[in-house]
């Protein structure tokens, strides 16, 4: 433990849920101790809709003490041989990994999100996007300019100070890794804004984090977006704002940003395109589409497949192939190691994707094909359950087509020309992922070259990869996560040094 950490004895690798919600329940982590709120919020778990404990409904006051405290912790960290910074990440992805499985629970009550299939690979890529960045403390390299004999000119890369990482509730542990990870090997101090929905996890690996780390270097407030959100992001001593979330969110946080003139990174929405050929393997796509769909998720990902353009020679074969196997997949409880597919996060989040599967409903010719079945466990509240769905004859203005829905609906089309599916494919303000699924590597490179979206895939349907840089175009976002040029780029500064020699 560091010296400095005024932490309680963590819950260790037999520890289970409940243990670790005593210890955080109502908590901040500021400064390295964890702080009860004055205000407290009550998070429910979705799965059963009952209490799961309460998080602190963060305002001004509680995040001005975060900042204070991430400020004050800034120069000693930032003073830090850069790679000893690395080692202490490597130090805690060690740690989360040795106590990954009730972390992995934990989140799955939380979050609703099934054990087996998301909240145990999520602590493992977490894990995995810590210790990536821990080894880029060594990367913090400049350049030397050739200038003037008499002269040396070079650049250096330095940290910029206090970091706000502001997160949603869909994969809170890797997008805090994608965060914290690159802003700490860089030296910033950071001051993270879990989501008010499923705050508790994210507590749990950086209280883990912090344990390491100097005081204050890591702090977590959770509260409301316009309370604790939007008092974060026009904190005067805040230097970066770090953003996921909706697009509507990202433009409130981006002005926040910009009446401060501070540099801001955006990972907002997608409507993401998967573009299926004639001569594509059936069952690889199939399984990519699932995987690209993030249906294990309830559909909950910004990069979802959810525009899935079939060639009309293999769209029945497809759309046969693809209905069985998500009739296949188990709907149920999050914690049971036979389920597949968990709950959607909350009732608002399921009102949303039922009002779009209404209006698809409601379009003439439009047909709205539901897969498998809800459970029927009485230990389970029915209400936030929702079934993998398939829309199909929509037109391409249609708001199911266009529009970000957040759950397990995909939207279907067909399509005979090349140049039509490309130019349906790029209609969209979104550009953040695209795939296309195709034997042939003339239309493959084609499509990489003009599909537009920042991670395309051919034949695959990836999830983030901590060096495989990450971010969208238009309105999805600004900037990049994950790789060495992301922690460069969006986490430290260029700063010009120029030496007269004579
Ligand atoms: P959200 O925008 O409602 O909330 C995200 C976070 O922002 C939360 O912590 C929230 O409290 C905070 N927030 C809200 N308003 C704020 C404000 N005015 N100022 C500061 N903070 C504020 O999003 P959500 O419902 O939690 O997550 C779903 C959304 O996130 C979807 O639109 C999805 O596409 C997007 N998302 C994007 C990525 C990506 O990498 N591009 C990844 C995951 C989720």
């Amino acid at each position: 433990m560091n010296d400095m950490s005024a932490l309680p004895t963590l819950p260790g690798a037999d520890a289970s849920p409940e243990d670790w919600l005593a210890l955080l329940s109502g908590m901040n982590l500021v400064g390295g101790r964890l702080v009860p709120a004055a205000k407290l919020l009550e998070v429910i778990e979705p799965a059963t809709l009952k209490p799961l404990a309460s998080a602190p409904a963060s305002g001004p006051a509680e995040v001005s003490a975060a900042v204070a405290a991430a400020r004050a912790a800034f120069p000693f960290w930032a003073a830090t041989p850069a790679r000893a910074r690395g080692a202490i990440l490597a130090r805690a992805a060690d740690l989360i990994d040795a106590q990954a499985e009730p972390l992995a629970r934990l989140l799955a009550r939380e979050t609703g999100k099934a054990l087996r299939t998301e909240c145990r690979g999520e602590l493992k890529v977490a894990a995995d996007i810590l210790r990536f960045h821990g080894g880029l403390g060594g990367e913090l390299k400049g350049e030397t300019i050739p200038f003037d004999p008499a002269v040396f000119a070079a650049t250096t890369r330095e940290p910029l100070g206090v970091v706000a990482a502001i997160l949603p509730w869909n994969v809170p542990l890797v997008l805090m890794a994608l965060k914290i990870g690159p802003a700490l090997v860089a030296g910033n101090a950071v001051v993270v804004k879990a989501s008010e929905e499923a705050p508790f996890a994210t507590l749990a690996v950086a209280a883990i984090l912090s344990d390491l780390l100097p005081a204050g270097a890591l702090n977590v407030v959770t509260g409301t977006g316009p309370d604790c959100g939007a008092a974060l992001t026009a904190h005067p001593e805040v230097a970066k704002i770090t953003f996921t979330g909706s697009e509507a969110a990202g433009r409130a946080v981006y002005a926040a940003g910009a009446a401060r003139i501070i540099p801001v990174s955006l990972e907002l929405g997608g409507k993401s395109p998967m573009i299926v050929c004639a001569d594509a393997d059936m069952d690889r796509t199939v399984a990519g589409a699932i995987a690209g769909m993030r249906f294990t998720r309830q559909g909950q990902s910004c990069t979802a497949a959810s525009r899935i353009y079939l060639h009309r020679d293999v769209a029945e074969a497809f759309l046969s192939r693809l209905r069985a196997a998500l009739g296949a997949m188990v709907i149920g409880d999050p914690l049971a190691e036979a389920t597949d597919i968990g709950t959607i996060i909350n009732a608002k989040q399921k009102a949303t994707v039922d009002r779009y599967v209404a209006l698809a409903e409601a379009h003439p010719g439009a047909e709205v094909i539901r897969c498998g079945r809800l459970p029927e466990d009485p230990a389970l509240a029915p209400d936030l359950f929702a079934l993998p769905t398939l829309l199909l004859g929509l037109p391409e203005d249609h708001p199911c087509v266009r529009e970000e829905i957040f759950g397990p609906v995909a939207v279907i089309q067909i399509w005979d020309d090349y140049e039509d599916v490309i130019a349906r494919a790029n209609d969209s303000g979104y550009g953040l992922a695209a795939t296309v699924w195709t034997r042939d590597l003339r239309v493959a490179m084609d499509a990489t070259k003009r599909l537009n979206a920042g991670y395309v895939q051919v034949n695959q349907n990836l999830t983030i990869q901590p060096n495989l840089s990450y971010g969208g175009f238009g309105n999805s976002g600004l900037g990049k996560e994950a790789s060495l040029e992301a922690m460069r780029e969006h986490f430290t500064r260029s700063k010009t040094i120029v030496f007269a020699m004579d």
